[in-house]
């Protein structure tokens, strides 16, 4: 009886040593803790235990999985006031989760705005009639046209050009005749009444020369480019005053761009600008910032900055679309690559990796949007390591595990 007894005792003693070396050889993970021991929690902080793979298993006492066998992590009430999460290495790869760091890097601002192609308004030129008359031969009879410097556009009649011509001449006469100062005067002022309608003093002195009037006046181009409005038709009266043609020089123009009003304080006149055209390809100008328009379009919040480039060879028409790009480098800044942020309602988190499974939702406030980061002004240090991938799915589960405010009015109410 003795024997069989000690024998009994024996076994026993094997089998509760054979488990221990059991439970001692499984969690090997654990047989080494990593140096900072943030998984010694004081018994009173432990809210309950769960599986990394499994976060809906919640146990009150340390233990395995019901699910998979895995040694159960404890859950502090620390971390469910902060929403952490705990998220193990298998369970990471199955999210996809990726780190990034939060660090300090050079920062280009890139603002793209949609242009316009307009006319350079210094480089305008009106033909004006200073008297009236008919369109006797239209010579230049299209918009789009393009003219010389001093080409004919029309010849007009103009019954009172040509009485003040007449006028000119017999005073002339009678100057040679009578020889009378006062008639010298009298020249002197039909000179002057000509050169007001519009005669240049080549023309007066030919006029002089010639003795005898030109029924029909050739109107000129007063400079070199195109017409880009015309209103006279051959046959017309046209009134004293009248613009009869607009002519624009295109070897340079302005892109008209509307800028959002958050950009605006990144804009200085004089910075370079890259202009593209969005059907062109490989095609791109340099130009700089030549003006910023003092008021802003209520309805689009948006300011113009007009941007002057040379167009020698005419590629840049005026009305086209063209895509303004400004890089506005803004020096060495804190930054996370953007898609490590998570919007939640006003707030921006990102996921903060603790080391040992275990993220946590910090929230940050955000500067620029700058390439594909998101510079950092509040709420990480330089070195942090954030979750740039599956942090969605990671937010689900801090949300699902947590009454933290960050997730919105859905929390709130789940109190009440
Ligand atoms: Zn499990």
């Amino acid at each position: 009886m003795t024997r069989r007894r000690v024998i009994i005792a024996i076994l026993v003693l094997v089998a509760i040593t054979a488990v221990a070396l059991a439970v001692a050889l499984r969690s090997t993970p654990d047989a080494h803790p990593p140096e900072h021991a943030a998984t010694e929690h004081p018994e009173s902080d432990i809210a309950y235990y769960t599986c990394p793979m499994h976060p809906s298993v919640e146990q009150p006492e340390p233990g395995k999985c019901p699910i998979c066998g895995m040694t159960l992590t404890p859950v502090t009430k620390t971390d469910l006031r902060e929403g952490t999460v705990v998220v193990d290495e298998v369970r990471r790869q199955q999210i996809g989760v990726r780190i990034g760091t939060a660090e300090v890097r050079p920062l280009v601002l890139e603002i793209r705005a949609v242009g316009r192609v307009q006319y350079d308004e210094t480089r305008l030129s009106d033909v004006n009639l200073r008297m009236s008359g008919w369109v006797q031969k239209l010579l230049v009879d299209e918009t789009g046209q393009r003219v010389k410097k001093g080409q004919i556009l029309f010849t007009l009649y103009s019954p009172e050009l040509y009485a003040a011509q007449v006028e000119l001449l017999s005073a002339l006469r009678e100057q040679k005749d009578g020889s009378v100062t006062v008639l010298a005067d009298l020249a002197g002022a039909s000179k002057q009444r000509l050169r007001l309608l519009g005669m240049s003093d080549g023309q007066i002195q030919r006029l002089m020369r010639r003795g005898k009037p030109w029924e029909h006046m050739p109107i000129t181009a007063p400079t070199s480019g195109y017409v880009i409005e015309k209103a006279v038709v051959e046959g017309a009266s046209v009134e004293a005053g009248t613009r009869v043609y607009r002519i624009a020089d295109l070897s340079r123009v302005w892109i008209d761009a509307d800028v959002y009003e958050a950009d605006l304080p990144h804009l200085k006149v004089g910075q370079p600008v890259r202009v593209e055209l969005p059907y062109v390809q490989n095609t791109s100008f340099d130009g700089r910032l030549d003006y910023i328009y003092p008021t802003l379009n209520e309805k689009t919040r948006t300011a113009r900055a007009r941007i002057v480039l040379p167009n020698e060879d005419l590629q840049l028409k005026p009305d086209m679309y063209a895509n303004v790009v400004l890089d506005v480098d803004l020096g060495p800044r804190l930054a996370v690559p953007d898609s490590a942020v998570v919007y939640t309602g006003p707030r921006r988190l990102v996921f903060v990796d603790l080391g040992e499974g275990r993220l946590r939702p910090t929230e940050v406030k955000l500067g620029v949007h700058a390439g594909a980061f998101y510079e950092i002004v509040d709420g990480l240090k330089e070195g942090d390591r954030v979750v740039t991938s599956g942090n969605f799915l990671i937010a689900a589960e801090s949300r699902i595990r947590s009454a933290i405010e960050y997730w919105g009015s859905g929390a709130d109410h789940a109190g009440h």
